[in-house]
Parts: C-alpha cells; structure tokens; sequence
C-alpha cells in the first residue's frame, strides 16, 4: 500500500492526516485499514510504536462520520479503553489530531482527579471517550456514563492492562456495550486471558499481526560499553556529561535500581528523575513534563513504565542494565531515533550480562559494535557525590528552537505525536504532533478531563492535579450546542 489514498478515508480524515504528516501507512496500518473501514471487527498484535493508534482511530472517525447522530449526555458513541494515563492522553491527541475537520467532542478521562469535571463533561455529551478501566467504571456504577450507545469499542494495550489488575474492570465494562457495535482489540502480546476476553469480544473478526520489531532503526547508532558492575555510575555519569545528551532515558532493570540511580545522578549534578510504576502518578507526571520540558536531562526507567513514553528530542538512551527479554532492547532504543531524528543508544555491559547481549544480538542479527573509548577512564571522573534532594538541582529551561542554547541548556523535548507541516514532514516516520495551533483554526469539539496513571486509577487515588493534562483544560470554540474545546497536547 503506496499511500492512505486506497483506503476510502472520507475528506476530513485525509486532512487529518495530512495535519499529522502521516504520509505512508505503517504495517499495522496498512493491515488493519481495510477491515476495520468497512466496520469488522478487528484484532490487532501489535506494540506501541508502530502506528496502532491510528489504525483504529482513523476507522472509529469514519465509524461515527458514517451516521449523522448526536452523542446524547452520558452516552458516548466510541469508547477506547486503555491501561495508563500517559496511554490515554496520547491516544486523545491522537484523536483530536486525526479528527481536526471533525465535529467531535473527544474526552480523556482517567483515575487520580476530581470526579467533577468528568461527570459535567459526560452529562455534556461528549463523541469519543478515552478512559482508563478503574475511573470509568467509577462513573458507570454512580450513574454519570452509559455504554448502551457505543457504535464503536476499542480495547487497547489489553495485556498491559490485564498486567495491571485491569481484566475485572474491563469484563464489567464490557458487559455494559450493545451487542450491535464494532470493537477494534489491540494487544502486544496474547497471553490466555487476553486471548478469552477477544474471544468473547469479537465477532467474525480479521486478526492482523504485525511481528515484534526485531530489526532496530538504522538511524540509531548502537554500542556496546564493557565494564565492570562497579563502573557503570561513574562512566554513566562521564557520558552524561557530553553536552551531545540533551535527553537521554536511562534504563534500569529494577524500580529500586531507577531510584537509587536517579538520586546518584543527582547527586553527581545531573538533572534526572526515577519514572517507574511505584511512583505516585503526581511524581510521573512531574518528571515526565520535566524531562518533555527540558527542565532535566535524564529520565531513569523500567521496562513498564517506559512503553509509555513517546518524548522526541531523546538524543540517547543508555542500558545501564540490559533487559531480560531481548525484544524489550527494540523497544527501549526506539525512545531514540524518532519522527526521523538520529539516535544514540548505549548499553553498560559487564561480564554477567553477556548471555543477555548475545540473545538481542541474535533477536535483532547484528553485532553491537563495542565503543572502545568506553569506560571514558572512570577513575578519572570526579566522584559521585551523595545524592541531594531533586528540589535542589538547578533547573534548566527550555529554549525555544533545536540545538544547544547559548548557555549550553537544552531544547524543549516535546511529546509525540505532534503535526509537521501542512505539507506533510519529509521522512515522517514517526510524525505526529502537537494538536496545537493547526486545531486553532477548526471547528471541532472536543474535551479532556483528569490526570492520574492507571495504577491511581486502579488505586482510585486523588492526587492528580485538578485540571490534568493541558488538553483537558484548554477549549475552543465548537458546534452549536457548545462544544468542548480540543484536547491539545502540550
Ligand atoms: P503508535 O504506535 O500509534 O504510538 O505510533 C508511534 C509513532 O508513529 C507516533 O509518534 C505516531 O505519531 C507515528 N505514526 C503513526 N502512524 C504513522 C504514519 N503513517 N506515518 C508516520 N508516522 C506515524
């Protein structure tokens, strides 16, 4: 499939693409596409980072083109259920982004804020619901939402969820949707409860599987770093300290591991921050618009936490321990390398990692050139220093365009998706974009409410901030019954 033009997108949804500089269909795109258009219902393998996203968000657009209806209050006519916050809030943009010629109130609603906002906005009526299990459940079983009129479900990430303690919430959500409807499944992996809960799901289904990537981008310049265990803060710390990383995830193979690293690295006066499933969903999010921000250098993360993560401006990403599962070295270096830009992904190895280097040399059938310049002479690196608390590093703001600032400060990382031109980014890989000012200028109608990761979610905590992501506080002028403004992602 050459381009989007042999799908049958109606006008809006090729604009929409346009916005977002998607050029090409990826795999997962080009498989699901044309089932999914014609209203089957699909099952879809296939990770974060290939495209997924769209692949049901441009058939739930012209599902709902299709029929000129009203969303009633309470009732929204598509639901997307998905295991985090960050997930969610990216698959709204994603919504807002695609949808930008549509009239469609979208709303991102999630654990960890206010119930009140999200109540007004279901009373409201809103098209497109992109929800977390626990919080919405909360808002069935108190009466503010009704699932009796999706035309349109979608389960994203499942076995994430089913991971997180979410298969429960997920079974009695899915027992409150119409028989009559399309459901769109999406799942990395197909462990035997997933497996059931599709089962029960669909109907006369087309699966399409896209293979786990094996094969990394070329752009991303790979190396192997061989040390000793005792090397690995210090040279860490050396490497840090090339002002070539402007922002570098680093991965831990424990949360314990993330946090004790963070503070190392702090203490050593390098802006960084622990993202891992153990935080309370406030401290993610703090790191997390920090990091976007510019405002630290260095996001140290597991495995779980990071599939997450979609933050260009990533210039490097270091294995300060090698993944367990081979597939998961794809995954992680893949934080680099995006919507077209070069990457650098190093990988601190000592001696006992070795049959994990082997297994991702194999799984992706290359040899990770050893960077023979590494351990940078550690002994000759200052000390690290205890740590200090965060609330003690010096920030560092962002400057408005790429490169280095005069005072060495980073650029602003952004998150993706966010649009390239009109005319479409050349190389847009993985383009996407910020919903912001081409939205502007459409009149859609669109909302988002909350802020919290699954884990608050699932934990029903109330410690998110009160007006959540920016996309759910911002709003522009819509249809005639009042709309809601877009979900712009910040
Ligand atoms: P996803 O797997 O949906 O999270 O998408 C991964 C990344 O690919 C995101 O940054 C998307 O904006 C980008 N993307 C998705 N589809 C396309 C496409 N057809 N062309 C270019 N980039 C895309």
């Amino acid at each position: 499939m050459e381009d989007f033009s042999n799908f049958g997108l109606i006008a809006p949804l090729a604009a929409g693409l346009q916005t977002a500089g998607y050029i090409k269909p990826t795999p997962i795109q080009a498989a699901a596409l044309p089932a999914a258009l014609e209203g089957r219902d699909v099952l879809g393998l296939a990770q974060t980072g290939t495209g997924k996203t769209a692949a049901f968000t441009l058939p739930l657009l012209q599902a709902l083109a299709r029929q000129d209806r009203r969303a009633r209050p309470k009732a929204p006519r598509a639901l997307v259920v998905l295991p985090t916050r960050e997930l969610a809030l990216q698959v709204g943009t994603v919504c807002e982004l695609l949808g930008i010629q549509l009239p469609y109130k979208v709303a991102v609603i999630h654990g960890g804020v206010s119930l009140n906002p999200q109540i007004r906005m279901l009373a409201e009526g809103l098209d497109i619901l992109v929800a977390t299990p626990g919080r919405l459940l909360d808002l069935m079983n108190q009466g503010h939402c009704r699932l009796d009129a999706v035309e349109v479900f979608v389960a994203d990430e499942a076995d994430r969820m089913l991971d997180m303690g979410f298969l429960p919430a997920v079974k009695k959500i899915v027992a409150a949707l119409p028989k009559q409807r399309q459901t769109l499944f999406f799942s990395a992996t197909m462990p035997t409860e997933v497996s059931h809960l599709a089962t029960g799901l669909l109907r006369d289904h087309v699966r399409v599987e896209v293979t786990p990537p094996s094969t990394t981008v070329e752009r991303i310049e790979q190396s192997v770093i061989m040390l000793e265990p005792t090397q690995k803060a210090p040279t860490l710390v050396a490497l840090l300290r090339d002002p070539a990383v402007e922002g570098a995830i680093i991965f831990t193979r424990t949360k314990h591991g993330a946090n004790r690293l963070a503070a190392q690295l702090v203490g050593a006066g390098i802006g960084a921050d622990a993202y891992h499933a153990n935080k309370s969903q406030n401290a993610r999010e703090r790191a997390l618009n920090a990091f976007r921000d510019g405002n630290t250098r260095a996001l140290v993360a597991t495995d779980i936490a990071a599939r997450g993560i979609d933050v260009e401006g990533v210039t490097h990403v270091f294995n300060y321990d090698l993944p367990e599962v081979a597939e998961a070295y794809v995954h992680r270096i893949g934080r680099t390398g995006r919507a077209g830009r070069a990457g650098r992904a190093v990988s601190l190895v000592t001696a006992a990692d070795r049959p994990l280097l082997k297994a991702i040399e194999k799984l992706t059938r290359q040899t990770i050139p050893l960077d023979l310049m590494g351990p940078a002479a550690p002994q000759a690196m200052p000390a690290i220093k205890p740590a200090r608390p965060p609330q003690q590093q010096q920030s560092r703001r962002p400057k408005p365009a790429g490169g280095m600032g005069a005072q060495g400060k980073p650029p602003a990382r952004r998150p993706g998706p966010r649009p390239a031109s009109a005319t479409g980014a050349p190389g847009a890989a993985n383009g996407g974009g910020n919903a912001g000012s081409p939205q502007a200028n459409t009149a859609g109608r669109h909302a988002g409410t909350g802020a919290g990761s699954g884990a608050g979610d699932q934990n029903g905590r109330r410690n998110g901030p009160p007006g959540g992501h920016p996309a759910n506080r911002r709003r522009r002028g819509g249809r005639p019954q009042g709309g809601h403004a877009p979900a712009a992602k910040g």
